[in-house]
């Protein structure tokens, strides 16, 4: 048995991913050209993305990580836990890119970015892999984007349920026999 076993349907496959990000790489390269700027990588989710995402951006950028959780075990959007921010100086009169696996309500980006606002970063833009558009709940468009899904949970590329799932390399929908072994609904 492997992981894929779980898989539903694939959503976007590996080749479909990796064009998707090239089109973002670009828009990301000419929005920062001549300015410097910090990639901000939501962890855990956002680790595959902003690897592939950065590999492909060929101007100066400099690289940190934030942790935020809203989810826990559950597919249901939770309450917002900062468990730990970018050191004073990496934030401080910088412009920061911050870059997470999936736009649902936007509670998430909503929140950081107003709080790496007021720890004094200069300019804060967003870039999601995955925006649920239909989902929003506060007023956040991303300013950039790889692709729209619609109201489903979906695993891989980084996005997990219940921290498994993050390896596959592709975008999928889990069988509901596996939300069913979980507990889940
Ligand atoms: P928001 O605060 O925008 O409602 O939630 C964003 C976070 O919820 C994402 O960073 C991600 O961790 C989680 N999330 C939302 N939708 C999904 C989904 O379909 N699959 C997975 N695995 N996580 C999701
Ligand atoms: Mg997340």
């Amino acid at each position: 048995m492997t992981l894929h076993n779980d898989i539903e349907r694939v959503l976007f496959s590996e080749q479909q991913i990796l064009s998707g990000i090239d089109r973002v790489a670009r828009e990301v390269t000419a929005a920062y050209q001549g300015r410097d700027f910090t990639v901000v990588s939501v962890l855990k989710g956002s680790c595959v993305f902003a690897s592939d995402l950065i590999r492909r951006i060929p101007i100066p950028l400099e690289l940190a990580f934030l942790a935020a959780s809203s989810y826990g075990n559950n597919t249901v959007s939770g309450e917002l836990e900062i468990n730990f921010f970018p050191a004073g100086t990496e934030i401080d009169g910088r412009n920061l890119l911050l870059v997470d696996d999936i736009l649902d309500t936007g509670r998430t980006l909503y929140a950081l970015k107003r709080e790496l606002a007021r720890r004094g970063a200069r300019d804060v833009k967003t870039c999601v892999f995955l925006d649920k558009a239909a989902r929003r709940a506060v007023p956040l468009a991303p300013d950039f984007r790889c692709f729209e899904v619609g109201d489903l949970f979906v695993v891989g590329y980084g996005l997990d349920f219940a921290g498994r799932y993050r390896n596959l390399p592709y975008v999928g929908a889990l069988r509901k026999e596996v939300f069913a072994a979980a507990g889940q609904p």
